[in-house]
Formats: structure tokens, C-alpha cells, sequence
């Protein structure tokens, strides 16, 4: 759907902000017990994910912004085409919701957060590979 090398590429594939080509997470968001858990560096070009201790603190801004994107998109929908669903419904599905995506938009605040700062580089790995040859 979307190309290698766009913006969103990497957030939606869990790719490296770099390269997009090495797995960002260790395993997938809904293993609750790893959630959140990150490679060191990137296994295709090198890249050290955790530019300065801390940088990912600035991502929970990122999962709030999302998940107000989701209460939003909720509760337009239930005003547009819902109306006749009881508040109490409307209230209890948005909750719901929001702790069934919770793992979700968690593991896409970090790499949204990433590409925020770091650039597409279509070298990064032909350039890993002859430094590390070398
Ligand atoms: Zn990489």
C-alpha cells in the first residue's frame, strides 16, 4: 500500500526510521509481555534506535494525540451516522475501544515519534555494510 521510503511506511510496518528495512520492535504490540520493547540497533543499517537516553518519553505525546484522534473519530461517528445508540452504549464502546487499540497506538507512538526526528536514508545499509566489511 504505501511505498518503502514514505513517511509511513515505516511507522505502519514497525520498520526502522532509517533504513525501513531492519524490525523496530522485538515482537508484535499485542504481546503484552515485551510491549514496547525495542532492538538496540537497527539489524540492517546499524542505526541506534535510542538516540540519547530518554528520547521516547516525548512518544507518549504521540499515543495521547492518538488516542484523542480515536475518541474523536468515535464520537463524530456516533453524532453522523449513530444517533440513535444511547449514550451509555456510546460511552461503553469508546472505552472499549480504547483498551482493545491501547497496545496499538502504543507501539505506533514510538516509531511516529522516531520518524519525527530521522529521515529516510536509502544508503544507510549499502553504507553499514562497507563500513563493517572494512
Ligand atoms: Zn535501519
Amino acid at each position: 500500500m504505501f511505498k518503502r521510503g514514505s513517511f509511513i511506511y515505516s511507522i505502519l510496518k514497525f520498520k526502522c526510521p532509517r533504513c525501513h528495512e531492519g524490525d523496530f520492535y522485538i515482537s508484535h504490540p499485542y504481546d503484552l509481555k515485551r510491549v514496547g520493547d525495542f532492538h538496540h540497533h537497527c539489524s540492517e543499517c546499524g542505526f541506534k534506535y535510542e538516540k540519547e537516553p530518554g528520547f521516547y518519553y516525548g512518544a507518549m505525546y504521540v499515543a495521547y494525540a492518538l488516542a484523542v484522534a480515536l475518541f474523536v473519530t468515535f464520537w463524530v461517528s456516533f453524532n453522523l451516522f449513530f444517533t440513535n445508540v444511547p449514550i451509555g452504549w456510546q460511552i461503553a464502546s469508546i472505552i472499549l475501544a480504547t483498551i482493545v487499540l491501547a497496545p496499538y497506538i502504543y507501539a505506533l507512538s514510538k516509531p511516529i515519534w522516531a520518524k519525527l526526528f530521522i529521515t529516510y536514508d536509502k544508503d544507510a545499509i549499502q553504507r553499514y555494510k562497507e563500513s563493517t566489511h572494512s
